[in-house]
């Protein structure tokens, strides 16, 4: 009887999957190479975790902490790092927390799990999977594959020169699933209507709204917009198109009383001159005590309030948001509601996480419950 199990993917949940069913399992993945994806991570240096504790990780996946909890509880960082370890890639911690191999290579990781890997099959061009009498049947345009179990792992739909590139989702909706609406995030915030080019390169630490929603951290200036680990962590939030406010400094009217009053404004305010030179252009030159009160109302709106119209930079998105819905996946196995034996793991499910290796931390746990609940079931095939 047929009882092998296809992965679609070699990115970077496909070849964890791969590295642990072994022989047992083969790979279908479109390009000519695995890992591309992998290979980009951290800069080429690949963050693959994070030192946390698991619960700490779990936050870091905004509403899905409790849908990712049960596979980040079986295979968790430290599990991670020792089967790395195992696969004889040594790993260093930076003092944020973010675990790289200490080769700082991306591709020791590629090598690792290729070593444990069952075959795979590259440019292989998926046409569609049928089910009968409990065995898939997946057609591609150079032969006809058999398997009583697959793993879906062919990633979000960013940086789609990697494979990443959404080409299976018509075929997973033909299986029944419903896919919750995707675009880039974990990326630059473009403020096209406001532009901010003149304070590029500024560091400084900023708070970001959206109804409700308030994230404060640290954010580079950009020739477009706003980047650094708040702002992508903040475009989780953000639709493509969408608006925010930006408050850079507090400010009220009664603040302006305890500034140096005869200093002009960018040298009286704690921000950096070129960041206050670019959001009040003219008023950054007055003395403190020549300000209307209209030119306070300027001032508080312009660094304490600034709603502008946004737009995310999905040409750099390190993520996807939306996918496979997780109301149609079981947290604890991978395994599909609707499909029996049918299994997702990494970023093709509805499920993106913070910056800092949450993300490969994600790819590499559901891969691995996927990959032990089909070793489980095989077992129990056999007894
Ligand atoms: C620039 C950049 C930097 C990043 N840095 C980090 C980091 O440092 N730390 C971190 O945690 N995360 C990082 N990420 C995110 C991380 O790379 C992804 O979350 C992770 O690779 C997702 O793994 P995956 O296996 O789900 O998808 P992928 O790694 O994208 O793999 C999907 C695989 O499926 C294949 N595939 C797709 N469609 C098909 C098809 N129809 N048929 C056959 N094969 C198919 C693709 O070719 C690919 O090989 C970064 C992302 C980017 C873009």
């Amino acid at each position: 009887m047929n009882n092998s199990t296809l992965i679609i993917g070699a990115g970077a949940s496909g070849l964890m999957a791969s590295s642990i069913l072994g022989h047992e399992a083969f790979v279908l993945e479109h390009k000519k190479e695995s890992g591309k994806k992998l290979l980009i991570t951290g800069g080429g240096k690949c963050n693959f975790t994070a030192a946390e504790p698991v619960d700490s990780i779990c936050s870091r996946f905004y509403e899905k902490k409790n849908f990712v909890s049960p596979a980040i509880h079986s295979f968790p960082p430290e599990r991670i790092r020792d089967y790395f370890k195992e696969l004889g890639v040594e790993s260093i911690v930076e003092n944020n927390g973010k675990v790289f191999p200490a080769s700082g290579k991306a591709e020791d990781i590629r090598k690792a799990l290729l070593k444990r890997s069952g075959v795979i099959f590259f440019s292989e061009n998926i046409l569609s999977i049928e089910k009968e009498e409990g065995l898939f049947h997946i057609k591609t345009d150079q032969k006809t594959y058999h398997a009583k179990y697959i793993i879906v792992a062919s990633g979000g739909i960013t940086f789609p020169d990697t494979g990443s590139d959404g080409s299976l989702n018509k075929i997973i909706r033909g299986l029944g699933h419903t896919f919750v609406p995707q675009h880039g995030t974990l990326t630059e915030i473009m403020t096209p209507t406001l532009p901010l080019f003149k304070a590029e390169g500024v560091s400084i630490p900023v708070t970001l709204r959206k109804g409700k929603v308030k994230l404060s951290g640290d954010a580079v200036i950009t020739k477009r917009g706003i980047s650094g680990p708040v702002a992508e962590n903040f475009s989780h939030y953000l639709e493509p198109n969408d608006e925010m406010t930006m408050e850079f400094i507090p400010l009220n009217r009664d603040s302006f009383s305890s500034l140096s009053s005869k200093t002009i404004l960018k040298n009286a305010l704690p921000l950096p001159e070129r960041l206050i030179f670019t959001l009040v252009p003219e008023l950054s030159s007055k003395r403190v005590l020549d300000l209307s009160n209209k030119e306070k109302d300027e001032i508080i709106k312009a660094l304490s309030d600034n709603t502008v119209a946004i737009k995310l930079n999905e040409r750099r998105a390190m993520c996807t948001k939306g996918g496979v819905s997780t109301d149609e996946i079981n947290r604890k196995t991978m395994e599909s509601k609707l499909v029996e034996n049918l299994y997702f793991a990494g970023e093709v499910i509805d499920v993106d996480g913070q910056c800092g290796g949450y993300n490969l931390t994600w790819a590499f746990s559901s891969a691995f419950t996927a990959a032990s609940s089909i070793l489980r079931k095989k077992k129990l095939v056999l007894s």
